[in-house]
C-alpha cells in the first residue's frame, strides 16, 4: 500500500512535467485524473477548478463519471460536498456520501454507485485553486493513508494547475477573440476608488512578465524570413516614435525620453544586430528575437542595480511589441491596450504613462497595492482606476466586457445594456458646465473670502486648473517628473519643466514642494536600500537632506525657473518632523540662492519658505514652527496616516483611515489656532480638502485656503458659497466636542440632514 502511494506522488510529478507537452489544459487534467484514479485504486477521479471571477467550482476532468458533466457541473463555494471542501479548506472523507447533509445530487453524472468519497482542496498558500475528488463503490471506503496521499498529490498539483491555466489562456486566445467566453452571468466586484471616471470597455490583462515567459517558450510554427523581421522592426520603430510624439504632446518635458531606451535598443548591434546575425544563421526570426531578448532580460533582471533591473521591463516590452508585429497574425495576439481596461497586478508610474499614451480606457489594479502616486498619476492623466483585492482577475480572459465605475468603485463583468445606461447617467460629469459655473473668487454666504488653489502633479493639471479658475497652485508635487522617468532628471531638465509650469500659471502663487520620495513613492531606478519599514524610513525630506546634491539641483532649477516668470514662489518641504529639519532644509535654499548669486545666474529672490504639516510630532512644536516658517500647508493624507497609524494605501485597513477621527480634528484645530496666533498663512492640501462634507469644519476652524485636484474646485466652491462662517463655526465646534468617531459621524449626518431641510 505504502509503495503504491509513493508511486502515486512520483507519477504526478511526471505528470506536471507533461504540462508543457499537453496541447490544452483539458488533456492535461484528464491525464492527471486517470493517473490518480489508477494509483489510488478508485473507480472515479475528478478535478474541479475554481474560477474566482465567477465564484464557481467547475468540473474540468473526470474518469468514471459521465464525460458530459465536464464543464457542465458547477458548484459555488460551500455548495455540496465539493464546495464545502474548498470553502473550509479541509479534506472530506465519507463512507456513504449520499447520506451526508452536505451532499448535492446531480442528474446524469452516474455517481450513484460510487458512494465512498474522498476529496481534498487544492490550495496555493491562501489561494483557492480547486478540489480533487476520488470515489469508490460502497463497501470500499478510503483509509487515512489514502487521505494523506491525496492531500500530498493535491499540493503538488496546485502550481501545475495554476500554470496550466496560464498556458491555456495563451493557447485559447484565438478562440476567445472569436468571442467564446465562458464567463456567464452578471458579476459585480466592489473596489476601492483610486481615480474617478467611468468606462465600459473590453478587458486587457497586463502581465508582461508572464506573457514574456510564455513567449520565450512558444513553439513558433510558421517560418519567417529576414524581410519579415526587418518589416516588423520598421513597424515597431514607427510605433515607438509615434508614442514618443504623443507623450511629448501630452505631457511635455516631463517624460520626454521615456521611449528612448526602446528606440536605442532597436538600433543596437548587441540587441537587434544579434537577432539579425542569428536569423542569417538560419534561426527562425521570432525564435532569434525571443532568445536574444531573453538573454538580455536574464542579465538585467539579475542585476544588483535597480536601474538595470528596471531596464529588463523595457526589454520585455520591446521584445513583445516586436514579436507581435512579426507573428501577431499567427498568434492572433495583441499588445494594444487602446480603449481597453487594463487589469494589472502592479504598475510603475512609467508604465502608467505608457498606457496613457496608448489611450488606455481604465485600469484595475488587483493586488490592493496601489501606491498613492499611481492613484494620483491616474487622476492627473484622467484615467479611471480602481483597486480590486482580487488577484484572480488576472485570469480574466482578454476582451471580457467590463463596466468600471470609478465613482462608486464598482466593476461589473459582462454588464447588460440597461445597467450600463444606468451607470452612465449617474456618472456623467458635465465638465464644461462645471467650468462655466466656476467663479474667479470664492466667498461664503456671508461674503467671507476663501482661496481655492489647485494641486498640480503634471502640467496637464495646470491646464485644467486654469480652466477651473483656480487662484494658484497650492501644492506642486515635483516628484512626478522624477517618478515617471527612467532616471534622475538633471537640473536643466527640471528647469525646463518648472519653467513651463510657471509660465502657464503666470501671475499666481505657486507652492512648490521639494522632492517627496521614499515610502510608497518609489523611484524604480533608484536602489533604495531595503528598509523593514519604508513608510517610516529614509524618505521625503530625510532623503533630500541625505542626498543634498539632488535637493540642491532641484532648488537651483526652481529659483532659476521662477526668475522673470511672474509667479509668487513659495518653496515647501514635505514630512518636516522638527524645527531642526526645517532649518536644515531652509539652509539649502539659502545656500543655493547665494551660489547662484555668486555665479551671476539670474534667479528668484526671497521665495517664501514653508512646511508641509504631515507628521503628528509637529503638533507639540507648532508654535515654534509657525514662527519660523513663512507658511504651513497641511497634508492630511499623511497626517492622518501617521496620526492613526493606518497605511493610506492599504485597502485592508482603509476603514481605519478616518479623517473625522476626533484626534485628527482636534489636531487640525490646534494647527489652525497656532497659525492665527502667529499670523502665519495656513492651508490644507490633502484629499480631505476636496470632500465637501469637511468644508464646514475647515471654515469653522479658520482655514481660508484649500488646495485640491482641479476637477473638484466647482463643487467645493459651491459648498462654501452656501454656508456662513457662523454656521461653519457652530458645526466645527459641535464636531470637536465629540470624543468618539461615531459621535462625530452622527453630528455630521445631523448637519447634512439639517442643511437639506433648510
Ligand atoms: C498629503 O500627504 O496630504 C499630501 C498632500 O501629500 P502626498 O499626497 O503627495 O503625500
Ligand atoms: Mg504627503
Amino acid at each position: 500500500m505504502q509503495e503504491n502511494h509513493l508511486g502515486l506522488l512520483c507519477d504526478v510529478g511526471e505528470l506536471s512535467a507533461l504540462l508543457g507537452t499537453s496541447e490544452d489544459i483539458e488533456t492535461f487534467l484528464q491525464r492527471i485524473v486517470e493517473a490518480v484514479g489508477r494509483h489510488i485504486d478508485a473507480e472515479v477521479c475528478t478535478i474541479y477548478v475554481y474560477e474566482e471571477a465567477i465564484g464557481e467550482l467547475v468540473l474540468k476532468a473526470t474518469v468514471g463519471l459521465n464525460p458530459s458533466s465536464i464543464g457542465r457541473i458547477r458548484l459555488r463555494l460551500g455548495e455540496g460536498l465539493v464546495g464545502t471542501v474548498l470553502e473550509r479548506g479541509q479534506m472530506v472523507c465519507e463512507k456513504v456520501a449520499s447520506q451526508s447533509p452536505a451532499y448535492k445530487h446531480f442528474d446524469d453524472i452516474n455517481e450513484e454507485s460510487f458512494d465512498a468519497f474522498l476529496a481534498v482542496p487544492i490550495l496555493r498558500g491562501i489561494e483557492k485553486i480547486g478540489v480533487l475528488v476520488v470515489q469508490r463503490q460502497v463497501g470500499r471506503p478510503f483509509s487515512e493513508n489514502d487521505g494523506m496521499a491525496l492531500r500530498a498529490t493535491a499540493s503538488q498539483l496546485a502550481s501545475a494547475i495554476e500554470n496550466a491555466r496560464i498556458l491555456m489562456a495563451m493557447r485559447t486566445r484565438r478562440k476567445e477573440q472569436r468571442g467564446t467566453d465562458t464567463i456567464t452571468g452578471l458579476q459585480m466586484i466592489k473596489c476601492q476608488v483610486a481615480s474617478e471616471g467611468f468606462i465600459v470597455a473590453p478587458a486587457f490583462v497586463f502581465d508582461r512578465d508572464k506573457t514574456f515567459r510564455i513567449m520565450r517558450e512558444h513553439d513558433f510554427v510558421r517560418t519567417y524570413n529576414l524581410e519579415d523581421f526587418e518589416r516588423a522592426m520598421a513597424v515597431t520603430e514607427q510605433q515607438m516614435k509615434a508614442l514618443q510624439t504623443r507623450v511629448e504632446e501630452r505631457l511635455s518635458g516631463v517624460a520626454a525620453l521615456i521611449f528612448d531606451a526602446h528606440l536605442m535598443m532597436l538600433k543596437d548591434s548587441e540587441f537587434a544586430g544579434a537577432m539579425v546575425r542569428r536569423i542569417k544563421q538560419g534561426v527562425n526570426p521570432p525564435r532569434a528575437l525571443m532568445d536574444v531578448a531573453s538573454e538580455f532580460v536574464d542579465v538585467f533582471s539579475h542585476s544588483e542595480n535597480a536601474y538595470m533591473r528596471e531596464k529588463s521591463k523595457d526589454v520585455e516590452d520591446l521584445a513583445l511589441r516586436l514579436c507581435n508585429n512579426l507573428v501577431g497574425a499567427e498568434l492572433q495576439s495583441s499588445t494594444d491596450c487602446s480603449g481597453r481596461i487594463v487589469i494589472a497586478r502592479e504598475l510603475y508610474p512609467s508604465e502608467m504613462l505608457m498606457l496613457s499614451t496608448e489611450n488606455v480606457g481604465g485600469v484595475i489594479l488587483v493586488s490592493g497595492g496601489a501606491t498613492s502616486h499611481i492613484a494620483i498619476l491616474a487622476n492627473s492623466l484622467g484615467i479611471p482606476m480602481v483597486i480590486a483585492d482580487r488577484p484572480r482577475l488576472m485570469r480574466l480572459r482578454d476582451n471580457v466586457e467590463i463596466l468600471l465605475d470609478g465613482h462608486t468603485g464598482e466593476i461589473y463583468l459582462n454588464p447588460p445594456a440597461d445597467l450600463v445606461e444606468h451607470h452612465k447617467r449617474d456618472a456623467a460629469v458635465d465638465l464644461e458646465g462645471l467650468k462655466a459655473r466656476m467663479q474667479p473668487e470664492t466667498r461664503t454666504a456671508d461674503d467671507v473670502r476663501v482661496h481655492l488653489m489647485a494641486n498640480v502633479n503634471l502640467l496637464v493639471d495646470a491646464t485644467l486648473a486654469n480652466d477651473m479658475k483656480s487662484e494658484g497652485v497650492g501644492l506642486y508635487r515635483t516628484e512626478f517628473p522624477f517618478l515617471v522617468r527612467a532616471d534622475f532628471p538633471s537640473e536643466e531638465e527640471q528647469f525646463a519643466v518648472y519653467q513651463r509650469l510657471f509660465r502657464k500659471v503666470a501671475g499666481q502663487q505657486v507652492s512648490l514642494r521639494t522632492l517627496d520620495i521614499g515610502g510608497d513613492k518609489v523611484l524604480a531606478y533608484y536602489d533604495n536600500p531595503k528598509e523593514a519599514n519604508p513608510a517610516l524610513g529614509m524618505r521625503s525630506i530625510r532623503f533630500a537632506l541625505g542626498h543634498r546634491n539632488i535637493l540642491q539641483q532641484q532648488i537651483r532649477a526652481t529659483l532659476r525657473a521662477a526668475f522673470g516668470s511672474e509667479i509668487r514662489l513659495r518653496i515647501m518641504f514635505p514630512m518636516i518632523a522638527s524645527v531642526d529639519d526645517f532649518r536644515a532644509a531652509r539652509d539649502v535654499v539659502r545656500e543655493c540662492a547665494a551660489a547662484l548669486e555668486q555665479e551671476g545666474v539670474p534667479h528668484y529672490q526671497d521665495p517664501q519658505i514653508g512646511i508641509m504639516v504631515e507628521i503628528p510630532s509637529v503638533i507639540e512644536i507648532i508654535d515654534e514652527l509657525a514662527t519660523e516658517a513663512d507658511f504651513m500647508c497641511i497634508g492630511t493624507n499623511d497626517f492622518i496616516q501617521f496620526m492613526l497609524a493606518v497605511d493610506r494605501g492599504n485597502e485592508k485597513v482603509a476603514r481605519y483611515f478616518l479623517p473625522h477621527h476626533p484626534a485628527v480634528l482636534r489636531a487640525l484645530k490646534r494647527i489652525a489656532d497656532a497659525a492665527r496666533r502667529h499670523n502665519t498663512d495656513v492651508s490644507v492640501c490633502g484629499e480631505m480638502a476636496h470632500e465637501i462634507h469637511y468644508v464646514p469644519f475647515f471654515l469653522g476652524i479658520g482655514i481660508r485656503t484649500l488646495s485640491l485636484a482641479p476637477r473638484y474646485l466647482p463643487s467645493v466652491q459651491r459648498a462654501i458659497s452656501e454656508l456662513t462662517v457662523e454656521q461653519a463655526e457652530a458645526e466645527a465646534a459641535a464636531m470637536l466636542a465629540e470624543s468618539t468617531v461615531s459621535g462625530v459621524e452622527a453630528q455630521m449626518k445631523c448637519s447634512v440632514s439639517l442643511a437639506a431641510t433648510v
